[in-house]
């Protein structure tokens, strides 16, 4: 396994439950700023040590994103080894449920890809350390629209910096994915002004964006390259690699997909080509705000739009450091998120 993967983990758990089939890890990765926070993920992994090596990757994203959001949430995940259309089970969610409870708070779970608001709902029943719920006083229901919204917010601050203009009209955009975020971006992109260019592997979420914002559908293959101003990949991670940055004809990268550097260095290959790119967990922390809210006991939407906008000066920061330093985005961001865990952990020691 890759034990680089490794950083500072506070505490991993493995649960094999023979009785559910429920084969599961639970990445603890920081919890200076508070209880881990990030979703669980159900993948067909190949084996363990590969579930293993996306927990503890993931679950330090999720230190470093709700860092940079201002949330009183330190970092966690995790992942269960299975198909997510064949192999879920009542009795499995609530093995995995047990799993949760048994760490007392110390990790909360929500939905990432496989997993859906009902598989939470049963989680529910044997923990309350879940959060992404619909249902209960203090539910936080879908979380897409303020993920699109702080990617808006994200576009708007890299337009800013890199154009030096406070509009968006007139602006080709490339959206790659229209589905839960990238159908709530396009909406505030074309009610601000913005020529939209699409690409998806559905044809029916296509067709909605075309008809509702006047939306041009691009080739799968050539929305990387399409001549546009941004580019923001709202589908796949590690979309930004060797093969594709050459391509790229954007100036700006700003997109609520999750990891879409394939390796870290890609941020400087796209400083190199005098791409801005607004890094990823910042940009998309949206959604994780709107959760977060619902783990403080009372979801106020006041708060989470007032956090939401703060995604606009994170990215301000990161945008003019990386300038006056010379050093790609993804490392100042990454720089800034480490700072502030080191503090939490300081003042707590
Ligand atoms: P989604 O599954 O609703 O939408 C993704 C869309 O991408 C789908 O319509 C899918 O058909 C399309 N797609 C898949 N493969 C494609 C390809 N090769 N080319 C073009 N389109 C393709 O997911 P979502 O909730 O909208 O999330 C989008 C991305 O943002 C994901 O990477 C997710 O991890 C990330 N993200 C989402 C949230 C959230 O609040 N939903 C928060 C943070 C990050």
């Amino acid at each position: 396994m890759d034990t680089n993967q490794f950083k500072g983990h506070e505490q991993v758990v493995y649960l094999h439950d023979k009785e559910t089939g429920l084969k599961a890890f639970i990445a603890v990765h920081d919890t200076s700023l508070g209880p881990a926070a990030g979703g669980c993920r159900m993948w067909s992994y190949n084996n363990e040590m590969e579930a293993l090596t996306d927990a503890l990757r993931l679950s330090r994203g999720m230190s470093y994103k709700n860092a940079v959001a201002g949330l009183k949430l330190g970092g966690g995940k995790a992942v269960i080894i299975g198909n997510s259309r064949t192999d879920k089970s009542e009795a499995l969610f609530r093995a995995f449920g047990r799993m949760i409870d048994s760490l007392g708070g110390k990790y909360i779970s929500a939905e990432d890809v496989g997993i859906s608001v009902e598989d939470m709902e049963i989680v529910a029943k044997e923990t309350r350390h879940v959060a992404g719920l619909d249902k209960g006083a203090h539910a936080s229901g879908d979380p897409s629209p303020f993920t699109a919204l702080g990617v808006f917010l994200g576009i708007k601050a890299a337009v800013k910096h890199k154009l030096g203009r406070d509009d968006m009209k007139g602006l080709r955009v490339a959206v790659q994915g229209v589905g839960h975020v990238g159908y709530y971006l396009c909406k505030h992109l074309y009610e601000a002004g913005a020529s939209l260019f699409v690409s998806d592997i559905n044809k029916d979420a296509l067709s909605r964006v075309e008809g509702e914002f006047k939306a041009k559908v691009v080739d799968l293959d050539k929305i990387i390259s399409a001549d546009v101003d941004i580019l923001s990949p709202c589908a796949l991670g590690a979309i930004l690699n060797d093969e594709t940055i050459n391509l790229i004809k954007a100036n700006i990268i700003a997109g609520a997909a999750n990891n879409q550097l394939a390796r870290d260095d890609h941020g400087k290959l796209l400083m190199d080509r005098g791409i801005l790119y607004a890094p990823d967990y910042v940009i998309n922390a949206g959604g994780i705000i709107n959760v977060a809210a619902e783990t403080r006991g009372e979801y106020d939407v006041n708060w989470v739009m007032a956090k939401v906008e703060k995604i606009y000066d994170n990215l301000t920061v990161i945008f003019d450091r990386s300038v006056a330093e010379n050093r790609p985005t993804n490392h100042i961001a990454d720089e800034m998120a480490q700072d502030i865990i080191d503090k939490a952990h300081a003042l707590k020691s």
